[in-house]
Protein backbone atom coordinates (compact mmCIF):
# COMPACT_ATOMS: atom_id res chain seq x y z
CA UNK A 1 0.00 0.00 0.00
CA UNK A 2 1.08 3.67 -0.54
CA UNK A 3 -0.08 6.56 -2.40
CA UNK A 4 0.19 7.13 -7.11
CA UNK A 5 2.16 10.18 -6.73
CA UNK A 6 4.98 7.67 -5.13
CA UNK A 7 5.29 6.34 -9.05
CA UNK A 8 5.96 9.56 -9.43
CA UNK A 9 8.73 10.40 -6.81
CA UNK A 10 10.17 6.89 -7.95
CA UNK A 11 10.89 8.08 -11.68
CA UNK A 12 12.16 11.35 -10.46
CA UNK A 13 14.58 9.06 -8.09
CA UNK A 14 15.53 6.73 -11.63
CA UNK A 15 15.33 8.90 -14.35
CA UNK A 16 14.29 12.13 -13.33
CA UNK A 17 15.60 13.37 -16.77
CA UNK A 18 13.80 11.09 -18.80
CA UNK A 19 10.83 12.19 -21.35
CA UNK A 20 7.56 11.79 -19.16
CA UNK A 21 4.88 13.74 -21.51
CA UNK A 22 4.23 15.59 -24.42
CA UNK A 23 0.86 16.94 -25.64
CA UNK A 24 -0.31 18.89 -28.76
CA UNK A 25 0.26 22.04 -27.64
CA UNK A 26 4.09 21.19 -27.92
CA UNK A 27 5.06 20.50 -24.17
CA UNK A 28 7.47 18.01 -23.42
CA UNK A 29 8.08 17.51 -19.79
CA UNK A 30 10.89 15.18 -17.91
CA UNK A 31 9.40 13.04 -15.09
CA UNK A 32 11.64 15.77 -13.21
CA UNK A 33 9.45 18.72 -14.97
CA UNK A 34 6.33 16.90 -14.45
CA UNK A 35 7.29 16.26 -10.71
CA UNK A 36 7.96 20.48 -10.34
CA UNK A 37 4.51 21.54 -12.42
CA UNK A 38 2.74 19.47 -9.81
CA UNK A 39 4.33 20.95 -6.84
CA UNK A 40 3.25 23.93 -8.37
CA UNK A 41 -0.64 22.69 -9.14
CA UNK A 42 -0.19 21.96 -4.84
CA UNK A 43 1.17 24.81 -3.99
CA UNK A 44 -1.12 27.49 -5.80
CA UNK A 45 -4.34 25.09 -4.58
CA UNK A 46 -2.99 25.61 -1.12
CA UNK A 47 -2.88 29.07 -1.84
CA UNK A 48 -6.50 28.96 -2.51
CA UNK A 49 -7.90 27.05 0.39
CA UNK A 50 -7.67 23.97 -0.99
CA UNK A 51 -7.22 20.97 1.96
CA UNK A 52 -6.65 17.84 2.07
CA UNK A 53 -9.45 15.47 1.79
CA UNK A 54 -11.16 18.28 -0.33
CA UNK A 55 -12.54 17.55 -3.87
CA UNK A 56 -11.11 19.48 -7.01
CA UNK A 57 -13.14 19.22 -10.09
CA UNK A 58 -10.79 19.36 -13.34
CA UNK A 59 -12.42 20.24 -16.77
CA UNK A 60 -10.01 18.95 -19.44
CA UNK A 61 -9.45 17.43 -22.38
CA UNK A 62 -5.95 15.26 -22.35
CA UNK A 63 -2.39 17.63 -22.13
CA UNK A 64 0.18 17.92 -19.99
CA UNK A 65 -1.24 20.11 -17.32
CA UNK A 66 -3.73 18.06 -16.99
CA UNK A 67 -1.54 15.55 -15.74
CA UNK A 68 0.48 17.86 -13.79
CA UNK A 69 -3.29 18.88 -12.60
CA UNK A 70 -3.51 14.75 -11.01
CA UNK A 71 -0.41 14.49 -9.42
CA UNK A 72 -0.84 18.30 -7.40
CA UNK A 73 -3.81 16.87 -6.14
CA UNK A 74 -2.66 13.63 -4.87
CA UNK A 75 0.91 15.98 -3.51
CA UNK A 76 -1.99 18.00 -1.42
CA UNK A 77 -3.79 15.13 -0.71
CA UNK A 78 -7.06 16.19 -2.49
CA UNK A 79 -9.28 14.20 -4.11
CA UNK A 80 -9.28 15.02 -8.38
CA UNK A 81 -12.25 14.64 -10.02
CA UNK A 82 -11.54 14.53 -13.52
CA UNK A 83 -14.22 15.68 -16.03
CA UNK A 84 -13.97 15.77 -19.83
CA UNK A 85 -14.78 19.43 -20.99
CA UNK A 86 -16.58 18.31 -23.54
CA UNK A 87 -19.54 17.70 -20.89
CA UNK A 88 -22.35 19.93 -21.32
CA UNK A 89 -22.99 22.86 -18.56
CA UNK A 90 -25.93 20.77 -16.79
CA UNK A 91 -23.85 17.48 -16.84
CA UNK A 92 -20.91 19.58 -15.23
CA UNK A 93 -23.05 21.30 -12.71
CA UNK A 94 -25.00 17.68 -11.60
CA UNK A 95 -21.35 17.06 -10.55
CA UNK A 96 -20.38 20.00 -8.88
CA UNK A 97 -23.64 19.81 -6.71
CA UNK A 98 -22.95 16.51 -6.04
CA UNK A 99 -19.03 16.54 -4.63
CA UNK A 100 -18.88 19.92 -3.59
CA UNK A 101 -15.41 20.56 -4.93
CA UNK A 102 -13.46 23.37 -3.27
CA UNK A 103 -11.96 24.44 -6.46
CA UNK A 104 -12.31 24.21 -10.21
CA UNK A 105 -9.34 24.03 -12.32
CA UNK A 106 -9.42 24.18 -16.48
CA UNK A 107 -6.84 23.36 -19.00
CA UNK A 108 -7.95 25.33 -21.70
CA UNK A 109 -4.97 25.85 -23.81
CA UNK A 110 -5.97 22.10 -25.45
CA UNK A 111 -9.82 22.97 -25.14
CA UNK A 112 -12.15 25.32 -26.31
CA UNK A 113 -14.56 24.11 -24.78
CA UNK A 114 -12.73 24.13 -21.33
CA UNK A 115 -12.42 27.90 -22.33
CA UNK A 116 -15.79 28.13 -22.25
CA UNK A 117 -16.71 26.69 -19.47
CA UNK A 118 -14.07 29.13 -17.69
CA UNK A 119 -15.53 32.17 -19.05
CA UNK A 120 -19.01 31.06 -17.50
CA UNK A 121 -17.77 30.08 -14.59
CA UNK A 122 -15.56 33.29 -14.25
CA UNK A 123 -12.39 31.49 -13.15
CA UNK A 124 -9.33 33.08 -13.50
CA UNK A 125 -5.82 32.44 -15.12
CA UNK A 126 -3.41 31.11 -13.22
CA UNK A 127 -0.03 30.91 -14.64
CA UNK A 128 3.54 28.58 -13.07
CA UNK A 129 5.88 25.73 -13.60
CA UNK A 130 2.25 23.78 -14.84
CA UNK A 131 1.44 26.06 -17.43
CA UNK A 132 -1.88 27.99 -17.73
CA UNK A 133 -4.60 26.59 -15.98
CA UNK A 134 -7.58 28.74 -14.86
CA UNK A 135 -9.04 28.61 -11.40
CA UNK A 136 -12.50 29.38 -9.70
CA UNK A 137 -12.00 28.43 -5.60
CA UNK A 138 -15.42 27.86 -4.28
CA UNK A 139 -15.47 26.79 -0.16
CA UNK A 140 -12.84 24.07 1.37
CA UNK A 141 -15.27 21.18 3.16
CA UNK A 142 -12.76 18.27 3.35
CA UNK A 143 -14.81 15.35 3.82
CA UNK A 144 -12.68 12.43 6.37
CA UNK A 145 -14.06 9.40 4.80
CA UNK A 146 -12.17 9.86 1.35
CA UNK A 147 -9.04 9.57 3.74
CA UNK A 148 -7.52 7.18 0.78
CA UNK A 149 -9.52 7.64 -1.89
CA UNK A 150 -7.37 9.42 -4.90
CA UNK A 151 -9.95 9.96 -7.25
CA UNK A 152 -13.96 10.32 -7.74
CA UNK A 153 -14.46 8.96 -11.19
CA UNK A 154 -17.82 9.61 -12.83
CA UNK A 155 -19.57 6.50 -14.57
CA UNK A 156 -19.97 7.25 -18.55
CA UNK A 157 -23.59 7.49 -18.09
CA UNK A 158 -23.75 4.71 -20.89
CA UNK A 159 -27.06 3.52 -19.47
CA UNK A 160 -28.36 6.22 -17.50
CA UNK A 161 -27.16 9.09 -15.09
CA UNK A 162 -23.12 8.71 -14.18
CA UNK A 163 -21.81 7.58 -10.64
CA UNK A 164 -19.18 8.75 -8.58
CA UNK A 165 -16.83 5.77 -8.60
CA UNK A 166 -14.88 6.16 -5.46
CA UNK A 167 -11.08 4.68 -6.13
CA UNK A 168 -8.36 4.41 -3.64
CA UNK A 169 -4.70 5.50 -4.18
CA UNK A 170 -4.47 1.23 -3.73
CA UNK A 171 -6.88 0.83 -6.90
CA UNK A 172 -5.38 3.77 -9.20
CA UNK A 173 -1.31 1.87 -8.26
CA UNK A 174 -3.07 -1.84 -8.22
CA UNK A 175 -4.76 -0.59 -11.86
CA UNK A 176 -1.94 0.93 -13.32
CA UNK A 177 0.45 -1.95 -12.46
CA UNK A 178 -1.92 -4.40 -13.83
CA UNK A 179 -1.86 -2.63 -16.83
CA UNK A 180 2.00 -1.69 -17.32
CA UNK A 181 2.64 -5.65 -16.13
CA UNK A 182 0.25 -6.53 -18.82
CA UNK A 183 1.87 -4.58 -21.60
CA UNK A 184 5.18 -5.56 -20.32
CA UNK A 185 5.68 -1.38 -20.31
CA UNK A 186 8.71 -0.51 -19.93
CA UNK A 187 10.94 3.23 -20.25
CA UNK A 188 11.73 2.96 -23.38
CA UNK A 189 8.16 2.90 -24.53
CA UNK A 190 6.03 5.38 -26.30
CA UNK A 191 2.30 5.05 -25.04
CA UNK A 192 -0.41 7.33 -27.06
CA UNK A 193 -2.51 8.82 -24.85
CA UNK A 194 -5.83 9.68 -27.17
CA UNK A 195 -8.16 7.79 -24.34
CA UNK A 196 -9.27 10.91 -22.27
CA UNK A 197 -7.51 10.67 -18.83
CA UNK A 198 -10.96 11.66 -17.66
CA UNK A 199 -11.83 8.36 -18.06
CA UNK A 200 -10.91 5.02 -15.88
CA UNK A 201 -9.11 3.01 -18.47
CA UNK A 202 -7.35 6.78 -19.83
CA UNK A 203 -6.57 7.28 -15.74
CA UNK A 204 -5.48 3.86 -14.66
CA UNK A 205 -4.01 1.88 -17.77
CA UNK A 206 -2.74 4.65 -19.63
CA UNK A 207 -1.26 7.36 -17.28
CA UNK A 208 -0.40 6.02 -14.42
CA UNK A 209 0.59 2.67 -15.64
CA UNK A 210 3.17 4.60 -17.62
CA UNK A 211 4.39 6.60 -15.04
CA UNK A 212 5.00 3.41 -13.26
CA UNK A 213 6.81 2.10 -15.96
CA UNK A 214 8.76 5.07 -16.50
CA UNK A 215 7.38 5.05 -19.84
CA UNK A 216 6.99 8.03 -22.01
CA UNK A 217 3.05 9.09 -23.08
CA UNK A 218 2.27 11.58 -26.29
CA UNK A 219 -0.94 12.75 -24.97
CA UNK A 220 -3.79 13.51 -27.90
CA UNK A 221 -6.67 15.97 -27.36
CA UNK A 222 -9.32 15.02 -29.26
CA UNK A 223 -9.02 11.57 -31.52
CA UNK A 224 -8.96 11.78 -35.42
CA UNK A 225 -8.11 8.69 -37.58
CA UNK A 226 -5.64 11.10 -39.33
CA UNK A 227 -3.56 12.37 -36.16
CA UNK A 228 -3.49 8.45 -35.07
CA UNK A 229 -2.07 7.46 -38.09
CA UNK A 230 0.48 9.84 -37.97
CA UNK A 231 1.47 9.28 -34.35
CA UNK A 232 1.92 4.97 -35.41
CA UNK A 233 4.44 6.19 -38.18
CA UNK A 234 6.03 8.74 -35.75
CA UNK A 235 7.09 5.73 -33.43
CA UNK A 236 4.22 5.01 -30.53
CA UNK A 237 4.85 1.48 -29.23
CA UNK A 238 1.91 0.92 -27.13
CA UNK A 239 -2.19 1.78 -28.32
CA UNK A 240 -5.08 1.58 -25.95
CA UNK A 241 -8.01 2.58 -27.52
CA UNK A 242 -12.16 1.73 -27.54
CA UNK A 243 -13.31 0.11 -30.09
CA UNK A 244 -14.91 2.60 -32.05
CA UNK A 245 -11.36 4.16 -32.59
CA UNK A 246 -10.05 1.42 -33.82
CA UNK A 247 -13.00 1.09 -36.53
CA UNK A 248 -12.51 5.21 -37.50
CA UNK A 249 -8.55 4.55 -37.90
CA UNK A 250 -10.02 1.61 -40.23
CA UNK A 251 -12.58 3.71 -42.45
CA UNK A 252 -9.23 6.23 -42.48
CA UNK A 253 -7.31 4.21 -43.71
CA UNK A 254 -9.56 2.97 -46.53
CA UNK A 255 -10.45 6.57 -47.41
CA UNK A 256 -6.59 7.18 -47.82
CA UNK A 257 -6.20 3.98 -49.70
CA UNK A 258 -3.66 2.36 -46.97
CA UNK A 259 -3.59 -1.32 -46.22
CA UNK A 260 -0.47 -2.05 -44.18
CA UNK A 261 0.92 0.63 -41.19
CA UNK A 262 4.28 -0.95 -41.77
CA UNK A 263 5.88 0.01 -38.36
CA UNK A 264 8.68 -1.48 -36.78
CA UNK A 265 7.90 0.25 -33.19
CA UNK A 266 4.50 -0.77 -32.80
CA UNK A 267 4.25 -4.12 -30.29
CA UNK A 268 0.95 -3.97 -28.61
CA UNK A 269 -2.51 -2.78 -29.31
CA UNK A 270 -5.69 -3.48 -27.18
CA UNK A 271 -9.25 -2.27 -27.63
CA UNK A 272 -11.64 -2.27 -24.30
CA UNK A 273 -14.76 -0.39 -22.73
CA UNK A 274 -16.94 -1.76 -25.13
CA UNK A 275 -17.48 -4.86 -27.17
CA UNK A 276 -14.94 -5.85 -29.85
CA UNK A 277 -16.08 -7.32 -32.80
CA UNK A 278 -15.07 -10.19 -35.67
CA UNK A 279 -14.97 -7.64 -38.23
CA UNK A 280 -13.28 -4.87 -36.48
CA UNK A 281 -10.38 -7.39 -34.85
CA UNK A 282 -10.12 -8.76 -38.68
CA UNK A 283 -9.45 -5.33 -40.37
CA UNK A 284 -7.64 -3.59 -37.64
CA UNK A 285 -5.23 -6.25 -37.07
CA UNK A 286 -4.22 -6.64 -40.89
CA UNK A 287 -3.76 -2.79 -40.60
CA UNK A 288 -1.85 -2.92 -37.64
CA UNK A 289 0.44 -5.98 -37.92
CA UNK A 290 -0.33 -6.49 -34.46
CA UNK A 291 -2.75 -8.42 -32.50
CA UNK A 292 -5.51 -6.68 -31.68
CA UNK A 293 -6.29 -7.60 -27.25
CA UNK A 294 -9.49 -7.34 -26.03
CA UNK A 295 -9.54 -5.92 -22.44
CA UNK A 296 -13.16 -5.45 -20.27
CA UNK A 297 -13.58 -3.64 -17.26
CA UNK A 298 -15.07 -0.78 -16.02
CA UNK A 299 -14.66 2.53 -13.84
CA UNK A 300 -15.98 0.46 -10.65
CA UNK A 301 -13.08 -1.99 -11.18
CA UNK A 302 -10.29 0.90 -11.86
CA UNK A 303 -10.03 -0.76 -15.68
CA UNK A 304 -8.51 -4.16 -15.71
CA UNK A 305 -10.66 -7.39 -14.98
CA UNK A 306 -9.78 -9.41 -17.95
CA UNK A 307 -7.36 -9.30 -20.81
CA UNK A 308 -6.76 -11.40 -24.00
CA UNK A 309 -2.85 -12.74 -24.86
CA UNK A 310 -3.49 -13.92 -28.42
CA UNK A 311 -1.20 -13.80 -31.33
CA UNK A 312 -2.30 -12.05 -34.34
CA UNK A 313 -5.08 -13.90 -36.35
CA UNK A 314 -6.56 -15.40 -33.32
CA UNK A 315 -10.29 -16.00 -34.30
CA UNK A 316 -10.88 -15.57 -29.84
CA UNK A 317 -13.50 -12.83 -29.05
CA UNK A 318 -13.53 -13.47 -25.43
CA UNK A 319 -12.27 -10.96 -23.21
CA UNK A 320 -9.65 -13.36 -21.85
CA UNK A 321 -8.62 -14.44 -18.57
CA UNK A 322 -8.42 -12.52 -15.57
CA UNK A 323 -5.57 -10.06 -14.86
CA UNK A 324 -3.17 -11.25 -11.85
CA UNK A 325 -4.58 -10.91 -8.73
CA UNK A 326 -7.79 -10.53 -10.13
CA UNK A 327 -11.24 -13.26 -9.04
CA UNK A 328 -14.03 -13.70 -11.63
CA UNK A 329 -16.98 -15.80 -11.26
CA UNK A 330 -20.28 -16.03 -12.58
CA UNK A 331 -23.58 -15.49 -10.83
CA UNK A 332 -25.86 -18.12 -12.78
CA UNK A 333 -29.02 -17.18 -10.57
CA UNK A 334 -28.98 -13.99 -12.70
CA UNK A 335 -31.51 -14.60 -15.51
CA UNK A 336 -31.16 -14.21 -18.96
CA UNK A 337 -28.14 -15.49 -19.75
CA UNK A 338 -28.86 -18.74 -20.85
CA UNK A 339 -27.07 -22.20 -20.45
CA UNK A 340 -23.65 -21.54 -18.05
CA UNK A 341 -24.10 -17.82 -17.88
CA UNK A 342 -25.04 -15.08 -15.96
CA UNK A 343 -23.94 -12.08 -14.14
CA UNK A 344 -19.88 -11.45 -14.27
CA UNK A 345 -19.14 -10.60 -10.63
CA UNK A 346 -15.08 -9.63 -9.72
CA UNK A 347 -13.35 -9.36 -6.36
CA UNK A 348 -10.22 -8.03 -5.55
CA UNK A 349 -7.35 -4.98 -5.50
CA UNK A 350 -9.24 -3.51 -8.66
CA UNK A 351 -12.40 -3.00 -6.91
CA UNK A 352 -13.76 0.29 -6.05
CA UNK A 353 -14.68 1.69 -2.14
CA UNK A 354 -18.27 2.48 -3.32
CA UNK A 355 -20.07 5.30 -5.31
CA UNK A 356 -19.80 8.32 -3.29
CA UNK A 357 -22.64 9.90 -1.20
CA UNK A 358 -24.79 7.06 -2.72
CA UNK A 359 -24.63 4.23 0.09
CA UNK A 360 -27.81 2.53 -1.71
CA UNK A 361 -26.66 1.87 -5.27
CA UNK A 362 -23.24 0.81 -3.67
CA UNK A 363 -25.23 -1.85 -1.65
CA UNK A 364 -26.54 -3.14 -4.64
CA UNK A 365 -23.30 -3.99 -6.76
CA UNK A 366 -20.81 -4.66 -3.62
CA UNK A 367 -21.65 -7.79 -1.46
CA UNK A 368 -20.28 -8.36 2.06
CA UNK A 369 -17.76 -10.99 0.43
CA UNK A 370 -16.00 -7.87 -1.38
CA UNK A 371 -17.65 -9.09 -4.50
CA UNK A 372 -18.84 -5.87 -7.54
CA UNK A 373 -21.28 -7.03 -9.29
CA UNK A 374 -21.02 -5.75 -12.58
CA UNK A 375 -24.33 -5.93 -14.56
CA UNK A 376 -22.77 -7.63 -17.50
CA UNK A 377 -23.62 -11.03 -18.53
CA UNK A 378 -21.09 -13.42 -19.39
CA UNK A 379 -19.73 -17.31 -19.24
CA UNK A 380 -16.61 -18.69 -18.70
CA UNK A 381 -15.17 -21.13 -21.06
CA UNK A 382 -13.15 -24.51 -20.36
CA UNK A 383 -9.76 -21.99 -19.98
CA UNK A 384 -11.12 -19.85 -17.96
CA UNK A 385 -11.87 -16.92 -20.74
CA UNK A 386 -14.75 -14.66 -20.10
CA UNK A 387 -16.84 -14.26 -22.88
CA UNK A 388 -19.39 -11.05 -22.54
CA UNK A 389 -22.98 -10.89 -23.87
CA UNK A 390 -23.83 -7.59 -22.83
CA UNK A 391 -24.41 -5.91 -20.39
CA UNK A 392 -28.03 -7.03 -18.42
CA UNK A 393 -30.27 -3.60 -18.72
CA UNK A 394 -29.25 -4.25 -22.63
CA UNK A 395 -30.53 -7.67 -23.00
CA UNK A 396 -33.60 -7.46 -25.44
CA UNK A 397 -36.42 -9.94 -24.79
CA UNK A 398 -37.92 -10.25 -28.02
CA UNK A 399 -40.85 -12.99 -28.94
CA UNK A 400 -39.85 -14.75 -25.68
CA UNK A 401 -35.79 -15.00 -27.09
CA UNK A 402 -32.77 -13.11 -26.06
CA UNK A 403 -30.95 -11.37 -28.14
CA UNK A 404 -27.57 -9.70 -27.54
CA UNK A 405 -27.44 -6.32 -28.52
CA UNK A 406 -23.53 -7.17 -29.43
CA UNK A 407 -24.23 -9.82 -31.31
CA UNK A 408 -26.53 -8.11 -33.68
CA UNK A 409 -24.22 -4.66 -33.79
CA UNK A 410 -21.38 -7.20 -35.02
CA UNK A 411 -23.41 -8.64 -37.99
CA UNK A 412 -23.96 -4.98 -39.03
CA UNK A 413 -20.47 -4.10 -38.96
CA UNK A 414 -19.76 -6.84 -41.13
CA UNK A 415 -20.99 -4.63 -43.93
CA UNK A 416 -18.53 -2.81 -45.89
CA UNK A 417 -20.23 0.90 -45.58
CA UNK A 418 -21.25 0.57 -41.71
CA UNK A 419 -18.30 2.25 -39.58
CA UNK A 420 -20.39 1.54 -36.47
CA UNK A 421 -23.72 0.11 -34.96
CA UNK A 422 -26.12 0.65 -31.54
CA UNK A 423 -28.60 -1.60 -30.69
CA UNK A 424 -31.11 -1.18 -28.66
CA UNK A 425 -34.88 -2.65 -27.77
CA UNK A 426 -38.27 -0.80 -27.26
CA UNK A 427 -41.53 -1.87 -26.20
CA UNK A 428 -43.84 -1.89 -28.74
CA UNK A 429 -47.34 -3.70 -28.33
CA UNK A 430 -46.33 -5.85 -25.10
CA UNK A 431 -42.95 -7.24 -27.02
CA UNK A 432 -39.40 -5.91 -27.14
CA UNK A 433 -38.30 -4.89 -30.84
CA UNK A 434 -34.73 -5.04 -31.96
CA UNK A 435 -33.55 -1.31 -33.08
CA UNK A 436 -30.52 -0.48 -34.92
CA UNK A 437 -28.66 2.37 -35.13
CA UNK A 438 -25.90 2.39 -38.07
CA UNK A 439 -22.96 5.19 -38.97
CA UNK A 440 -22.37 5.35 -42.65
CA UNK A 441 -19.70 7.63 -44.07
CA UNK A 442 -20.83 11.18 -45.48
CA UNK A 443 -22.18 10.12 -48.98
CA UNK A 444 -22.25 6.67 -48.46
CA UNK A 445 -25.43 5.41 -49.94
CA UNK A 446 -26.78 2.35 -48.49
CA UNK A 447 -30.61 1.40 -47.62
CA UNK A 448 -32.35 -0.25 -44.27
CA UNK A 449 -33.31 -2.60 -46.53
CA UNK A 450 -30.34 -3.93 -47.98
CA UNK A 451 -28.77 -3.72 -44.43
CA UNK A 452 -31.68 -6.00 -43.03
CA UNK A 453 -31.12 -8.38 -46.45
CA UNK A 454 -27.44 -8.51 -45.35
CA UNK A 455 -27.83 -9.38 -41.83
CA UNK A 456 -30.64 -11.31 -42.03
CA UNK A 457 -28.37 -13.66 -44.32
CA UNK A 458 -26.11 -14.16 -40.87
CA UNK A 459 -28.55 -13.89 -37.96
CA UNK A 460 -31.51 -16.20 -37.00
CA UNK A 461 -34.87 -14.70 -37.26
CA UNK A 462 -35.64 -13.27 -33.69
CA UNK A 463 -32.24 -11.38 -33.85
CA UNK A 464 -33.13 -9.56 -36.43
CA UNK A 465 -33.38 -5.84 -36.59
CA UNK A 466 -37.19 -4.55 -37.24
CA UNK A 467 -35.90 -1.24 -38.07
CA UNK A 468 -32.67 0.18 -39.07
CA UNK A 469 -32.18 3.78 -38.84
CA UNK A 470 -29.00 4.70 -40.67
CA UNK A 471 -26.64 8.22 -40.19
CA UNK A 472 -23.73 9.88 -40.23
CA UNK A 473 -22.86 10.16 -36.91
CA UNK A 474 -23.88 8.31 -33.72
CA UNK A 475 -24.42 9.98 -30.16
CA UNK A 476 -21.03 9.27 -28.24
CA UNK A 477 -19.21 9.86 -24.85
CA UNK A 478 -15.76 11.55 -24.88
CA UNK A 479 -14.14 8.56 -24.68
CA UNK A 480 -16.12 7.31 -27.96
CA UNK A 481 -18.16 4.98 -27.04
CA UNK A 482 -21.84 5.22 -28.11
CA UNK A 483 -24.60 6.61 -25.56
CA UNK A 484 -26.95 4.25 -25.99
CA UNK A 485 -29.32 5.88 -24.15
CA UNK A 486 -29.13 8.82 -26.32
CA UNK A 487 -30.16 7.10 -29.71
CA UNK A 488 -33.99 7.41 -29.69
CA UNK A 489 -33.52 11.00 -28.78
CA UNK A 490 -30.80 11.40 -31.41
CA UNK A 491 -32.90 9.61 -34.02
CA UNK A 492 -36.61 11.32 -33.15
CA UNK A 493 -36.87 12.74 -36.71
CA UNK A 494 -37.03 9.10 -38.29
CA UNK A 495 -38.97 7.26 -35.43
CA UNK A 496 -42.68 6.74 -35.51
P1 LIG B 1 -22.82 3.70 -16.83
O1 LIG B 1 -22.37 2.72 -15.78
O2 LIG B 1 -22.81 5.10 -16.32
O3 LIG B 1 -24.07 3.32 -17.52
P2 LIG B 1 -20.69 2.60 -18.44
O4 LIG B 1 -21.00 1.30 -17.76
O5 LIG B 1 -20.62 2.57 -19.94
O6 LIG B 1 -21.71 3.72 -18.00
P3 LIG B 1 -17.88 2.52 -18.00
O7 LIG B 1 -17.42 2.25 -16.62
O8 LIG B 1 -17.12 3.44 -18.87
O9 LIG B 1 -19.32 3.15 -17.90
O10 LIG B 1 -18.01 1.18 -18.83
C1 LIG B 1 -17.96 -0.13 -18.29
C2 LIG B 1 -18.82 -1.07 -19.10
O11 LIG B 1 -18.35 -1.13 -20.47
C3 LIG B 1 -18.79 -2.50 -18.64
O12 LIG B 1 -19.68 -2.72 -17.55
C4 LIG B 1 -19.20 -3.27 -19.90
O13 LIG B 1 -20.61 -3.26 -20.07
C5 LIG B 1 -18.59 -2.44 -21.00
N1 LIG B 1 -17.30 -3.03 -21.46
C6 LIG B 1 -16.06 -2.68 -21.07
N2 LIG B 1 -15.12 -3.39 -21.72
C7 LIG B 1 -15.77 -4.24 -22.54
C8 LIG B 1 -15.36 -5.25 -23.49
N3 LIG B 1 -14.07 -5.50 -23.74
N4 LIG B 1 -16.33 -5.93 -24.13
C9 LIG B 1 -17.64 -5.68 -23.89
N5 LIG B 1 -18.09 -4.73 -23.04
C10 LIG B 1 -17.17 -4.02 -22.37
MG1 LIG C 1 -21.50 0.92 -15.78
Amino acid sequence: SGRVEDFLAAQVAARGDAPALSDSLGTAWSFAELDRAAEAVAQMLGEAGVQAQDRVLMLSENCASAVAVLFGCWKLGAVIIPVNARQTDAEIRRIVDHATPAALLMTCDASSDARDHAARIGAVEVTGDFGSLYLAAMRSNPDPTLRDVAVLLYTTGTTGDPKGVMLSHDNVRFGGMASAELRGMTPDDLVYGVLPITHVFGLASVITAACYAGAAVRLEARFSGAKLFAALQDGVTLLSAVPQMHALLMQYTKEQGLTQLGSERLRYVSSGAAPLDPAWKRKAEAFYGVALQNGYGMTETTAGVCATRNPIGSPDISVGPALPGVEVAIDDAVPGGGEGSGEVLTRGGHVMLGYYRNPEETAKVLDAEGWMHTGDLGRLDAQGHLHILGRSKELIIHGGFNVYPPEVEAALNEHPQVIQSAVIGRMKDGDEQVLAFVQVAEGDRVSGEELKAFVGARLAGYKRPGRIFIGTSLPAAPTGKILKHRLLAAFADQLD
